[in-house]
């Protein structure tokens, strides 16, 4: 009999196939005492299990193939790090001491504290990196308790298509997975910001995450359907629903194919206005990515994450390294964006000084962060200025809220531009200058902003979240989180007619400018350049090739001009 089972779908996708599950999620660890003369013994032995973990992951990382998204090894390399952290190792080894126990008890006490630790925080995304100590901490005690988890088909690769049901995926294993002929996840645990979510989308491999007891309810080699977008699994489907899921996959098949057709079409409307569809990067190695999927450029490089994940600060060469890398391999301009570090970005936990802010995201972070640490920011800024020799290089300034904080940017970019000069440095004779606009206060004073930039790029991720004052990663508050509610609107029409009045390219590279539901209004609102996760570019280009740009323009301004609330959400659903 067919069962329907609902979890969080967090990759959009539909897979037709067999369960497998996988084995040896739950590890039984006892707590025994160790003798003191046999103690450092104990510790020898954690130190070994804890050197094989770090060379298991450092050969998963070697098999990641070339041209897979960046934050993929990102991901490994988080666990790199976490396992060779002094927090982890150290304590370990005094539990080991202190207590008279053994290596897994230790860790597994380690493990707690530092749980608790990710536990106490506010944000909820830097609550799921929980998750990374509990991967990188049971991979240590699968060495030491030798329980292999046991990866389906064992060494032997699989090759029956596949759907892999587990409590938890590492995301070593799903980087092993992946390159098997597994065609779903479905896990227990996780939620959309969890790791496996974001890897599975970036694999492109449809996942429902947050499926409580799917090992108990799914059985062993049975036929599932996995809908990855609305988090559904149904298990052993009948004929009917094998048959509509099918026409369904062939349909999203068929249209993957009609949307790789477009790659080289060019981005302008029915009625002829030319659009421009950027892609936003988070890594160097992102850059191949957004050229093969068509992208006209760089919208938005977030460089905050060559500071994420590591030990220390990334220097002026490894910057100049890193950026020059992506503006040579890239046509078309490159607009790099300063550190956003601070909120829900941190560089690592362990680092920061001081009581935690109340409110991270009104916090120190972004612009105001450069600007209270100048060193800071001026080595990111000698980097920028020397890797614009080599293409068209745009700096773009996150958070700006008012004009001085433009003017003190600018002023650091003009002494470091000297510095260079003096030392004999090559830097481009013009480099575009851009706030975000992600801030209301920024959107309201758009228009005085715009006399002292080259550009805007408007953040709606962020300028949704201070509109409507929802934390952008509370799951709590997220069923208010509304692109199209009428002051937001108001606020990007705001900004993209001062910018334009003012004569300078108003971009936006908010998740909004990639979802292709919003390209009509967006286009109606004046909007021509956008900038989106490389994934999205060919669905944006074909609501762009639909439209009718003048239309559109007649009919948002219509929308925009309605008289109550009723008419407003009314018009904009016929649009
Ligand atoms: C935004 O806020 O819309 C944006 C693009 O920046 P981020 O998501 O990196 O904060
Ligand atoms: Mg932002």
């Amino acid at each position: 009999m067919s069962l329907w089972l609902s979890g969080i779908g967090v990759s959009r996708g539909i897979a037709i196939a067999r369960v497998q599950k996988l084995h040896g999620g739950d590890l039984e660890i006892a707590e025994y005492t160790v003798a003191p003369e046999e103690l450092e013994r104990e510790i020898e032995r954690f130190r070994d299990a804890q050197q094989q973990a770090l060379a298991q992951l450092r050969e998963v990382r070697s098999k990641i193939p070339a041209g897979t998204p960046g934050d993929i090894a990102a991901f490994i390399d988080t666990h790199l790090l976490m396992l060779d952290d002094r927090s982890l190792v150290d304590s370990t080894v005094a539990n080991i001491r202190s207590a008279g126990i053994n290596a897994e008890a230790a860790l597994r006490r380690s493990r707690d504290a530092l749980v608790a630790v990710f536990e106490q925080m506010e944000d909820p995304y830097l609550r799921t990196r929980r998750d990374d100590v509990e991967h990188v901490v049971s991979r240590v005690q699968r060495v030491l308790t030798r329980t292999e988890r046991e990866l389906p088909g064992g060494q032997v690769p699989l090759t029956e298509p596949t759907v892999i049901v587990a409590d938890d995926i590492t995301p070593a294993d799903i980087i092993l997975l992946s390159q098997q002929a597994v065609l779903a996840f479905v896990t227990e645990y996780g939620g959309p910001l969890s790791h496996t979510a974001i890897l599975a989308r970036s694999l492109g491999i449809p996942a429902v995450v947050g499926l409580h007891n799917a090992r108990r309810l799914l059985r062993e080699n049975e036929l599932v359907i996995v809908d990855g977008e609305h988090g559904h699994v149904l298990a052993d489907p009948d004929d009917k629903a094998l048959e509509h899921y099918r026409r369904k996959q062939d349909q999203q098949a068929q249209d993957r194919r009609l949307l790789q057709t477009l790659r080289d079409k060019p981005a302008i409307s029915g009625d002829g206005v030319e659009v421009r569809l950027q892609a936003n990067i988070e890594l160097p190695e992102d850059a191949a990515v957004a050229t093969a999927n068509g992208a006209a450029g760089i919208g938005l490089y977030r460089t905050e994450f060559l500071y994420m994940n590591r030990k220390g600060l990334p220097t002026e060469e490894e910057q100049y390294q890193a950026y020059s890398r992506v503006v040579s391999a890239v046509r078309g301009p490159i607009t790099i964006r300063t550190l956003d570090l601070g909120a829900d970005k941190q560089v690592d936990s362990g680092q920061r000084q001081g009581p935690t802010p109340n409110n991270p995201a009104l916090g120190l972070r972004a612009i105001r962060l450069c600007l209270k640490e100048p060193e800071l920011f001026r080595v990111q800024m000698r980097a920028l200025l020397r890797a614009s020799a080599h293409g068209q290089v745009r700096i773009m300034l996150p958070m700006i809220s008012s004009l001085s904080e433009l003017r003190q940017a600018k002023a650091l970019m003009a002494t470091c531009r000297a510095e260079l000069i003096r030392e004999g440095r090559v830097v481009a004779d013009r480099i575009p200058v851009g706030a975000m606009i992600e801030v209301p206060a920024a959107a309201i004073s758009s228009s005085l902003l715009a006399r002292e930039v080259d550009f805007f790029s408007i953040g709606t991720n962020d300028l949704i979240q201070y509109t409507l004052a929802i934390d952008r990663v509370d799951d709590e508050v997220n069923y208010l989180y509304d692109p199209l509610h009428p002051a937001v609107l108001r606020l990007i029409h705001m900004t993209i007619e001062a910018g334009h009045k003012a004569g300078i390219e108003v971009s936006m590279c908010g998740e909004m400018a990639g979802d292709a539901c919003y390209t009509r209004l967006l286009l109606g609102l004046g909007l021509t350049d956008f900038s989106m996760h490389p994934a999205n570019v060919l669905e944006v280009k074909r609501a762009v090739r639909e439209a009718q740009v003048g239309e559109l323009r007649r009919r948002v301004a219509d929308i925009m001009q309605a008289a109550s609330l009723d008419d407003f959400a009314s018009l904009l659903a016929a649009l």
